[in-house]
């Protein structure tokens, strides 16, 4: 089937503005990450010519490759996991690292953000829905996780990320959202100087829409825009 790109992002944008509505919210408070993760560059040429600038990949090699690539202006996120021995390739490269889930992670991103003369912004990934399978903090350390962080000095902590379960109904996930930003709401009042979270990475093709009734800053998403990835190439398999 063909996709058509442009048409698939003034679909999600319309959504977006639906769901924002609808929580008396301003569709300008949330940006449409387009997640091109396996998708050819020119496939993210189409979204940039209709207008999108924040384009989200899993891997390093991958962001990298598009990055040199791609117009001046576009932002890329790294929302996959990240591996300490990888961070060093991204640091100027990506705009925003959406899947830091240890001190030790982002200790590293400092180092090598010394190194560069640059600061980071990050966001803290928090398993709120608790599943076994996924990457990310318990919300009970999070806290905790996020003083640590607030002391290294070229890493500056912008917020919270979640990656919600699968389910076939989106309410399902609706909790879990109010849990992320309930969680922000609480780690703000705590004063943590250098800390002042404003970000919540939330909401997928599946659920994207109750997450921007919930508080969603940043939604990410892929198959909405740009079709089902194939995985059959076992290179693409995370
Ligand atoms: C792949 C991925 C997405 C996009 O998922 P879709 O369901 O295709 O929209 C969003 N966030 C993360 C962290 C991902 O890995």
């Amino acid at each position: 089937m063909e996709i058509n790109v442009s048409e698939n992002i003034d679909g999600v944008l319309k959504n977006i503005e639906t769901a924002a509505g609808k929580a008396g919210r301003n569709k300008d408070e949330i940006t449409l990450i387009a997640v091109t993760k396996t998708k050819p560059f020119e496939m993210l040429m189409e979204a940039y010519d209709h207008g999108i600038r924040d384009f989200g990949e899993n891997k390093v090699q991958d962001l990298v490759d598009k990055y040199e690539k791609a117009p001046a202006d576009s932002r890329f996120h790294m929302i996959g996991h990240l591996q300490t021995n990888k961070v060093k390739y991204l640091i100027g490269k990506a705009f925003l690292i959406h899947g830091v889930d240890s001190y030790k992670l982002a200790e590293v991103i400092n180092k090598e953000s010394v190194k560069h003369g640059v600061v980071t912004d990050i966001l803290v990934e928090v398993n709120v829905a608790g599943e076994e399978s996924k990457f990310g903090l318990k919300p009970s350390d999070t806290l905790k996780t996020v003083k640590e962080i607030a002391a290294l000095p070229n890493v500056r902590v912008k917020g919270l990320m979640t990656i919600a379960p699968y389910v076939d109904d989106p309410e399902e996930n609706r909790q879990y959202f109010v849990d992320l930003r309930n969680l922000l709401i609480d780690i703000n009042r705590e004063n943590i100087d250098n800390v002042h979270m404003d970000i919540l990475s939330m909401g997928m093709t599946n659920d994207y829409m109750v997450a921007c009734e919930e508080g969603a800053t940043y939604v990410r998403v892929g198959t909405g825009i740009f079709g089902e990835r194939d995985y059959s190439n076992k290179e693409n398999v995370q």
